[in-house]
This record gives structure tokens, C-alpha cells and sequence, in this order.
């Protein structure tokens, strides 16, 4: 029996996002392969098409035929992504979801709107979801750490390209921006990890993504896995993402000792109003001597920036331009504030009584391009946009650092750098 696990294209019907081009990283859309592989296990499909890593459009999936089609479809996506089931023929037709938008009035009008058998994934615990009849697998909830060990063997390894391996799940902290926030935490063991990584380092990857909220929330586990991966001596390396206030002097000597390339922080923005929400246990002056300390201990520094939250002004800009240049960031990726719903900033934005289909079409623009809120307007997140970039680049010609644009021109040739370079520093 032929079952087709598929990935629908972008909403935008794009190709592969270039999230990071620092210039070492040309990073696929992430998609959640842990769920993937772990579904595997349950559903055991005979061929997957991932349509963002393979860059094919809708158009290009009619006619296909199957038993079985499992569509993994996004909750910020559910309209245009239901067109899949209309141009694949199959007997039995399930669409997965992953919780990605935690709004109860959005996942209400999916189970409308969507005649087919509908999986909603609770790996967040969101209480909305946990009340929608989940199915996953044999058993109604599988925690993050009981899931089985990702198949990635069935996705094709390139070289070229960072894998991710998933590592941890949810978040404890509260970010008002964030769809993580406050979702449950979960560990993979140690050992799943391990054997993950030994995958890509035989096949000859020689970096890969340890995709987690805060890879040093637990010091404990964090120094254990570090630890066992120094112990591999793999000719690999890997970077990963926490937050300032969870870094110190041992645990990145350990991280480093164990391979660890860069390490991505979350600045997001400096405004009053975004430090006292996002920032409750660290300041400023900590976000310095934090990325300072990580540099001295040979590991580079990626630093996230969103420009249009609440409370962004001229001044949080210059802060972060300021920022910049005193601690020289290895990269920085900028992106402009996406409403995500569900989050706490969208409840500052959205009425009460939006419909879920304005507050999906608004936060889908958002992804395309900058957009207005009554209290910053498109044009002024460019600019501020434009002055973060022109002083990263001004230190980076400073500090003579031109690796990161030569290397998209050894790579990608002279023309079609230029068509990314505007992609250097945002996603
Ligand atoms: S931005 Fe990071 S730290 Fe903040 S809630 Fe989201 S995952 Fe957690």
C-alpha cells in the first residue's frame, strides 16, 4: 500500500526560505523532522515529499495518485494548504497539524472547514488542542522525550546543507512575541541525540543545528550532553540557541569542548516596554557581557532581532545599533514583528472578536513583507531595518569580517548573490 507523507509548499507557493546566510547556512523552512521521523514509526509511509526542501509548487503535485496521503499542513497555512487534498487522488485522505498558532477560534474553524480525518499534534499541551480529540499514533498523547528516534535516513542527506536535529521542546519563559511561550518542556534523551548526530557525522555532514528554545535551560543535562558529545570526537560541529541569562563561563567551556560553532540569542528588541515583558532577569549590560564572554570562549555569536514590537522607538534602535558595534556579532537576523495569534502581543493587537480568517490573511502579509500597527507603520520598520543594517555592516567592514559576503559569492556565484543578499540579515 502506497502511503505518501507529504510537506505542502510555502504559502506563498516560494521555494526554501533563506533564513541564514551568514554565509555558511542556506537553512530549509524548519520543519519539525523529530515529528516526522517519530510519525514514521506510527504511519510508516513509502515516500515523503518534503514540496519547501524540494521547491515544488502546488501546480506540480496534481495527478499524483496514492493509497494513502498524509498532508503534515500548518495552522497558519490552513486554507491554501487544504488545496493539497483537492490535487492528490487517494482513498483515505489525514491532514496533521502541528499546534503552531495556540487560538482557539482558529483551530475551531480547521475542524470546519477541513472534511477530512484531522490529527491535531499536542506535543505544546495546549489546553485547546488537548480538548480537540487528539489522535497521535497508538496513543492519545505521546510526550516530546517518549517519542522514537527520527528516521532521517529516509530524507536524503546533503552535504551542502545544516540538518537539524531537535533536542528540546517549550519554553518556561513568557516572550509576549513568541508561540513557544509557556509551552511544556520536553528533553530527547541523551542517548537519541547521540545517536542522531553519529547519522549525520557518518554520512559526512560536518555541521548541524541543535534546534532547542534554550539548549542550557538545565545546567545539569546540558553539561551531561555536552559531555557525552566531546566523548564521540566527531569531525563535526554544531550550533544551538538559549538565552543570555541561562549562559556562564563553565557551561560554554563545556559547549565548546564539545564541538559548539555559534551559539543564536534572542535580543529582539531593546525597547523599554519589550525588556520589561521579555527581559525580567536580565538587562542590558548582561546581554554584553554575555555575548563578550561567549567570543572569548571561541564561540561565535548570532543575535535575533525584531524590529516593530510594541514600544519601538528611535531610541530601542539606536540601543541595538550601539549593542552591535560594542560586541560584534558574528551574524545578526533581523525580522520584522509577525502577529502571530495566540500570542500575548496579538491579544494587544487584534480586537476581541477578529475573525481567525483576518488574523491569519494579517499575520500571512506580515511573513511577506513589513506591516502597519496604529503604533509604528511599515515604513519606519524598513528604516529602522536599514539603520540596523547598515551598522552591522559598517562594523563588520570595520572589523574587516568579509567572510560572510565572500563566502555567498564563492558559493552562490556573483548574480545570484545579489539576488540574496537581500536576505543577508533578515528572514
Ligand atoms: S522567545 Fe525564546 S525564550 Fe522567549 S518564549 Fe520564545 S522560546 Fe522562550
Amino acid at each position: 500500500m502506497d502511503v505518501l507523507l507529504l510537506f505542502p509548499p510555502k504559502y506563498d507557493d516560494s521555494n526554501y526560505v533563506l533564513r541564514e546566510v551568514g554565509c555558511d547556512q542556506l537553512d530549509p523552512y524548519l520543519r519539525n523532522s523529530t515529528l516526522l521521523a517519530s510519525l514514521i514509526g506510527v504511519i510508516k509511509p513509502t515516500k515523503v515529499i518534503d514540496c519547501q526542501i524540494e521547491g515544488k509548487t502546488y501546480e506540480e503535485l496534481k495527478g499524483i495518485k496514492t493509497d494513502i496521503l498524509v498532508s503534515m499542513n500548518n495552522l497558519s497555512d490552513y486554507k491554501k494548504s487544504s488545496k493539497v487534498f483537492e490535487l492528490i487522488e487517494a482513498k483515505k485522505k489525514i491532514c496533521i497539524f502541528l499546534p503552531f498558532i495556540p487560538d482557539k477560534k482558529i483551530m475551531e474553524e480547521v475542524k470546519k472547514s477541513y472534511a477530512k480525518d484531522i490529527i491535531f499534534v499536542n506535543d505544546r499541551d495546549v489546553p485547546e488542542v488537548k480538548a480537540s480529540n487528539i489522535i497521535y499514533g497508538k496513543k492519545e498523547e505521546l510526550t516530546f522525550s517518549e517519542l522514537p528516534a527520527p528516521v532521517h535516513s529516509i530524507l536524503s542527506v546533503k552535504k551542502s546543507k545544516i540538518p537539524s536535529i531537535e533536542i528540546g521542546r517549550g519554553c518556561p519563559f513568557n516572550c509576549s512575541f513568541c508561540t513557544m511561550a509557556r509551552a511544556k518542556v520536553g528533553f530527547k534523551p541523551i542517548d537519541i541525540i547521540i545517536e542522531e548526530m553519529k547519522f549525520f557525522s557518518d554520512n559526512g555532514v560536518k555541521h548541524v543545528d541543535l534546534v532547542d528554545n534554550n539548549f542550557t535551560l538545565n545546567k545539569k543535562r546540558a553539561l551531561e550532553l555536552c559531555e557525552k558529545i566531546k566523548k564521540q570526537n566527531f569531525k563535526m560541529t554544531w550550533e544551538t540557541s538559549t538565552r543570555f541569562e541561562l549562559v556562564d563561563g563553565e557551561l560554554l567551556k563545556a559547549m565548546k569542548e564539545a564541538g559548539c560553532e555559534q551559539i543564536k540569542y534572542g535580543v529582539e528588541s531593546l525597547s523599554d516596554k519589550s525588556m520589561e515583558k521579555n527581559w525580567k532577569n536580565c538587562n542590558l549590560n548582561e546581554m554584553i557581557e554575555k555575548t563578550k564572554l561567549t567570543h572569548d570562549m571561541g564561540i561565535k555569536s548570532v543575535l535575533y532581532l525584531i524590529i516593530g514590537l510594541p514600544g519601538e522607538d528611535g531610541e530601542s534602535i539606536k540601543k541595538i545599533c550601539r549593542m552591535i558595534e560594542e560586541v560584534k556579532p558574528y551574524r545578526i537576523m533581523v525580522a520584522s514583528f509577525k502577529p502571530f495569534p495566540g500570542t500575548l502581543y496579538s491579544k494587544e493587537i487584534f480586537n476581541e472578536n477578529e475573525s481567525p480568517e483576518n488574523m491569519i490573511n494579517f499575520y500571512q502579509k506580515s511573513l511577506l513583507e513589513p506591516v502597519d500597527f496604529n503604533y509604528i507603520n511599515s515604513e519606519q520598520i524598513k528604516n529602522y531595518r536599514d539603520a540596523i543594517m547598515k551598522s552591522f555592516i559598517k562594523m563588520k567592514l570595520k572589523t574587516r569580517d568579509l567572510k560572510f559576503i565572500l563566502f555567498a559569492v564563492k558559493k552562490e556565484g556573483f548574480k545570484e548573490s545579489l539576488k540574496h543578499i537581500k536576505y543577508l540579515f533578515s528572514f
